[in-house]
């Protein structure tokens, strides 16, 4: 038998086990025994049976001197045991487990771990874990491992198969890591962590384990990056642009207004990358608003004085129709040509793209078209930040400059860990004279007030305002859909029934996405009621108002950027935040969108509360998932980061650690 090899191989799991052990993502032998625990109970404490205290955590061992089914006041059947030792006896209780009458044998010997409690005048145990007594505990008297559980699969079952599996496998478990980086880091053997993270002698066993286990999650991720970068930057098809100041300096004065210095230094980073003839590959970060499509655009621009292509991708057709618009109105008079690939201009089988600049949704470097000018790719809010896209291009055998840029404020440590191969942009500045959107958290009684107030404000300024509906599924669904559709109903008939409301959803054709969208836009709606889908990019400068919905679901860097939709002009902007949660705790996280209105902040204090998994949807996006290192962990991430380094300069490479890259690895070229 091997790792890899299916999990129901191991004695006693079979198919129909298998097939349940898949809900937990667990397919081989190898997912087994990386299915971690998410705590301990602690049964280490084995004690005589006259020295328990109510109140305490124990384990016993004795010898069952009787069990009985019983039936309560209350009808439900009660299993009942008396154990004794040389001690004394005690009586157990479990509620409603028939099968233990087949389990629990008069005579035997068992351990058995749980809470004292009193019972009258008498200690009772409720509910133990028990065990046979005649070999090494696994259930009880120990730390005991409780794992994610799933139908037909208990903490209890996963641990007789995970002693059974290490038994097998412990010695087949080839260490990875090369023997420098184990010694320099002082770290325990793959194997031993595998057998100390579920079955630990002590606490400091579990520490040691989990030490050694996080510091594989980010070391393996940096070095899988490393290699990406490394890949991307191997000499390729020199692209190396020119940038003509003057031309650059003429571009600017075309603005209506100054870059802000951010914008400047970014600008001057990525200049300097497209002059040189290996391909850029930066992550522009900055805030909603910040103005990062200027800078896109100007890159559009030299590339395109270079008689080279750019590809300008969004995540939504509504985004890429008003990036069009935006760059058509920068681009065009400077003698640019542009084009938009829509829905219906893909359906042609292989696309003849003749203009400078090509904006069109992400679907499109799925297509075939004609790419032997293509000289830059920017991707508009796109979460695997281009890994893919690269990986695509790189197959058409090209490998442009790449920019791909993003509202979600990702700290630094983040950053270098999940996208370890891209450069780092930051615009850390609005542009002048942006005024902080208030913004409240309303209770539900004031729900009639804020209502009466928003329309006050339409009606006597003509500002429009947006509404969220809940987020009820992470990507839009009929459900969601249909939600949002009584809510609209019941705003436009009984809220709001003398202002104009639009609603938009993702299930909207794109033509009435567009047509909505500019109705919003020209004014010709008060309202527009939508799903969190307008969440990226939608400028409409009019719109200060900004209602959210159920707004406990949404994590605070989210808020944070649909609260970016309003506040894009100078006039003074709103935000209201409703949620029918009343937990203290949730009040409190949605409370810090009042005092601040930094998205690197909320970003931390996210991460903090919730974890990079639902921030960064690095599960959804195919990021391996980080079973057990923090990314908050700076100190560990920074000795990962140098491992992985000195792996790749001293080429520390061996089999193993080759086939654990593996699925790290999205490959950028072309193989
Ligand atoms: P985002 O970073 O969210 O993509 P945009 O590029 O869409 O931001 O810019 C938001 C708005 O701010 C646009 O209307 C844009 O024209 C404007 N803008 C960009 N840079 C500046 C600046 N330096 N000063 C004033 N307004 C700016
Ligand atoms: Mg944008």
């Amino acid at each position: 038998m091997n790792l890899t090899d299916p999990v129901e191989k191991l004695p006693l799991v079979g198919p129909a086990y298998a097939k349940r052990l898949q809900k937990l993502n667990i397919k081989t032998i190898f997912d087994l025994l990386y299915h971690l625990p998410f705590r301990y109970d602690d049964f280490s404490l084995i004690s005589p049976i006259n020295r328990v205290q109510a109140g305490e955590t124990v384990t016993i061992r004795g010898k069952i001197e009787s069990f009985t089914s019983e039936y309560a006041k209350n009808g439900k059947l009660l299993q009942k045991a008396i154990v004794a030792d040389d001690s004394g006896q005690i009586e157990l209780v479990w509620f409603n487990q028939p099968f233990l009458a087949k389990v629990i044998k008069t005579g035997q010997n068992y351990y058995f771990a749980g809470q004292i409690s009193w019972f009258g005048k008498n200690k009772i145990m409720v509910s133990p874990e028990y065990e046979l007594a005649n070999k090494t505990t696994i259930h009880t008297g120990r730390l005991v491992p409780v794992y994610p559980e799933t139908a037909g699969i208990s903490s209890k079952w996963l641990r007789s198969r995970l002693k059974q599996a290490l038994e097998i496998f412990g010695s087949q478990i080839n260490e990875f890591l090369p023997k420098e980086i184990l010694q320099a880091e002082k770290l325990i053997s793959e194997a031993e962590a595998l057998q100390k993270i579920h079955f630990p002698e002590n606490k400091t066993a579990t520490q040691q384990a989990r030490q050694r286990l996080a510091f594989d999650e980010l070391y393996l991720l940096q070095l899988a990056a490393l290699l990406r970068k490394k890949e991307w930057e191997s000499p390729k098809s020199g692209q190396a642009l020119k940038v003509d100041q003057a031309k650059i300096a003429q571009f600017k004065q075309n603005l209506p207004f100054t870059l802000t210095l951010a914008q400047e230094r970014v600008i001057k980073e990525i200049l300097e990358d497209l002059q040189k003839d290996k391909p850029m590959n930066r992550l522009l970060e900055g805030d909603v608003g910040s103005g990062k499509t200027i800078v896109a655009s100007l890159a559009a621009y030299v590339a395109a004085l270079n008689d080279r292509q750019t590809l300008f991708m969004a995540p939504t057709e509504i985004l890429a129709q008003q990036h069009f618009k935006t760059l058509k109105g920068l681009l065009e008079p400077l003698g640019v040509s542009l084009e938009i690939v829509t829905g219906s201009s893909r359906k042609s089988s292989t696309l003849n793209l003749q203009s400078s600049v090509v904006i069109g949704t992400h679907s499109l470097l799925y297509q075939n078209f004609n790419t032997s000018k293509v000289g830059l790719v920017v991707i508009d809010e796109q979460h695997r930040f281009g890994v893919e896209q690269r990986a695509l291009l790189a197959q058409k055998g090209i490998a442009p400059h790449f920019l791909t840029m993003t509202a979600t404020p990702i700290p630094r440590s983040i950053a270098l860990t999940l996208f370890g191969d891209l450069d780092l942009s930051v615009i850390d500045e609005l542009p002048a004279g942006r005024i902080k959107v208030k913004t409240w958290v309303v209770p539900q009684q004031k729900r009639a007030d804020c209502y009466a107030w928003i329309r006050s404000q339409i009606k006597n300024t003509s500002q429009q305002a947006f509404i969220i509906c809940p987020l009820i599924e992470e990507s839009e669904s009929l459900k969601s859909v249909k939600a949002a559709k009584k809510e609209f109903e019941i705003l436009a008939k009984e809220i709001f029934p003398d202002l104009r409301l639009g609603l938009l959803h993702g299930q909207n054709k794109a033509q009435e996405k567009e047509k909505i969208l500019t109705d919003f836009k020209e004014g010709k709606l008060d309202i527009l009621v939508a799903t969190p889908v307008v969440e990226v990019g939608i400028d409409i400068p009019r719109a200060t108002i900004m209602l959210i919905e159920a707004a406990d679901r949404f994590g605070l860097a989210q808020l944070h950027q649909l609260r970016g939709r309003v506040g894009r002009s100078n006039l003074a902007s709103y935000c209201f935040l409703f949620t029918e949660n009343e937990n203290p705790k949730v009040i409190d996280r949605l409370k810090t969108l009042e005092r601040t209105n930094l998205g690197m902040e909320l970003a931390e204090i996210d991460l903090r509360l919730r974890g990079p998994g639902e921030i960064y949807g690095t599960r959804q996006h195919g990021f391996p998932d980080l079973k057990i290192a923090s990314l908050t962990d700076v100190s560990l991430i920074s000795r990962a980061r140098k491992a992985a380094e000195k792996t790749l300069t001293a080429n520390l490479f061996n089999q193993f650690l080759q086939s654990r890259l593996e699925k790290y690895k999205i490959s950028t070229v072309n193989n």
